[in-house]
């Protein structure tokens, strides 16, 4: 069984001292220099709130929703102090919120109940402006918006449940999530042919739940909590060796998160880089001509928030790429997506993009390992692929 990833005991808001480290790492506070839009701020406006200091103001809600959760205040806090939890809890209190982020909070607390609707939905949306007169112009509406998403045909978990390897060692469970399952099936089908291809038999549960990480995010606290008890009932029905996602954010979510929220996680969840990374030596033997492919241009790996600040998981892809002979370029800055964030702020989002946009377009490519980033680079226009559609292509040679 593949170790799980431990819940560390982290400290509540009551004990920041101020000091600040947290503050210099907040890509928001980078982007804006202004204290309450940053991680220090952010503590500061919780602390009061919960001391009965500040009332509930649409002010504050976008103070507490202009945060991209993306993990960096947590990394960085020297008192270990879990600014990201805290944030979630107190956005579930927020009831003055904008327009925009209380439709969004019905969307997700109501409709993310059977995300296969919302992405028909979406799929819709996608078919009729790809036929409306004014397509081009409606294009790049849609990117400013990041809303120029288009679903697969079939989503992952209705194209395939079982895999089998040709010389089994064993059987891992593939949970896609919702970008790969809905947007990215073809990213799923990678990941089970180089699994397969390490010898492991593939499942996929049919019954599918979104990982709950846009609920805890809203601060829906509950439902987040139903979404975990479901998604362990799901997976304890298998024999398992390990739980592979794509997916960072699902990964922390369905172990750092869930332990909090319920006090267990899914038995063996692993990120995808890390398994592949473990079987390293498959992939070396048969993986001669993959340099060969971008050596005139240059690449750039780039490193998700998730894997960096909250699942530790990063490394390995990068230095098995290097390790084949790839150019590879490292960069960890933020994408800009941050999830519900690049809705609710979405002059914000754009601008984070904007800060890596000239040096990722000119590019040859641009790697990752999180399926959320790439919907925010195809909407900038930057070409992009997940890293198991590399290894696929390393592995068949
Ligand atoms: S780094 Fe930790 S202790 Fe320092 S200001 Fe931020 S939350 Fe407070
Ligand atoms: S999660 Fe990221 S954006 Fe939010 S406060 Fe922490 S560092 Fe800033």
């Amino acid at each position: 069984m593949v170790g799980l990833i431990k819940h560390k005991v982290r400290r509540h808001p009551s004990d920041c001292v101020n000091c600040g480290v947290c503050k210099a790492r907040c890509p928001i506070y980078k982007e804006t220099s202004k204290e309450s839009y940053g991680a220090r701020g952010r503590m500061a406006l919780i602390k009061a709130f919960s001391d009965g200091e500040l009332i509930d103001t649409k002010q504050l809600s976008e103070r507490l929703f202009s945060c991209l959760l993306c993990g960096a205040c947590n990394k960085s806090c020297p008192l270990n102090i879990d600014l990201t939890r805290s944030i979630c809890e107190i956005r579930g209190l927020l009831k003055h919120k904008d327009k925009k982020t209380h439709l969004l909070s019905y969307l997700i607390k109501y409709g993310f109940r059977n995300p296969k609707n919302i992405f028909k939905g979406i799929g819709f949306f996608d078919y009729l402006c790809q036929h409306l007169p004014f397509k081009e112009k409606l294009d790049n509406l849609r990117r400013r918006y990041g809303l120029k998403i288009t679903p697969s045909k079939t989503s992952l978990v209705d194209t395939i449940t079982l895999s089998k390897a040709k010389e089994s060692i064993g059987r891992v469970a593939v949970y896609p999530g919702c970008s790969v399952n809905y947007l990215f099936a073809s990213m799923g089908i990678s990941l089970i042919e180089v699994l397969n291809q390490l010898n492991y038999d593939i499942v996929i549960p049919r019954k599918y739940f979104c990982c709950g990480a846009p609920q805890f995010a809203m601060g829906f606290l509950k439902e987040a909590e139903n979404i975990a008890r479901k998604q362990i009932e799901v997976f304890q029905s298998f024999s398992l060796d390990a739980v592979v996602s794509l997916c960072p954010t699902c990964v922390h979510m369905m172990s750092d998160v869930y332990e909090i929220l319920i006090g267990e996680t899914i038995q063996g969840i692993i990120d995808a880089n890390r398994f592949i990374a473990k079987h390293t030596k498959n992939i070396l033997d048969i993986s001669d001509n993959i340099s060969s492919l971008y050596t005139d241009n240059m690449v750039i790996y780039h490193q998700p928030c998730h894997s960096k600040n909250y699942i530790n998981a990063g490394n390995e892809i990068p230095s098995l790429l290097k390790s084949v002979g790839l150019h590879l370029h490292y960069d960890d800055t933020c994408c800009g997506f941050g999830g519900t964030f690049r809705f609710i702020q979405t002059g914000l989002s754009n601008m984070l993009t904007s800060r890596i946009k000239q040096r990722y377009s000119q590019s040859g490519l641009v790697i990752t390992s999180c399926p959320n980033c790439i919907i925010q680079f195809r909407n900038h226009n930057i070409n992009s692929k997940h890293f198991i559609d590399i290894i696929k292509y390393a592995m068949k040679g």
